[in-house]
């Protein structure tokens, strides 16, 4: 896979995500991720995309005011 913005080579890498919402800052550990090795900009695949959604949808139900969640563990 090539990067979208400068066609550099994109490694798998881990990335913490943040979500900020109307009532809740979602944060998420060890989101894994595609990271360009030339310009840094960071995709997630599909797959990954979806299980954030869930996560985050989660969280909104805790009302809490910050989440800290564990991508892997989630
Ligand atoms: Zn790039």
């Amino acid at each position: 896979m090539t990067c979208f913005f400068c066609k550099g080579s994109m490694v798998e890498s881990t990335t913490i995500h943040t979500v900020e919402l109307k009532n809740c800052i979602v944060v998420i550990k060890n989101a894994p991720c595609l990271k360009c090795d030339q310009c840094g900009k960071e995709t997630f695949t599909f797959e990954v995309t979806q299980r954030l959604e869930k996560i985050i949808d989660k969280c909104k139900e805790a009302l809490a005011e910050i989440a800290v969640v564990n991508y892997s563990a989630a």
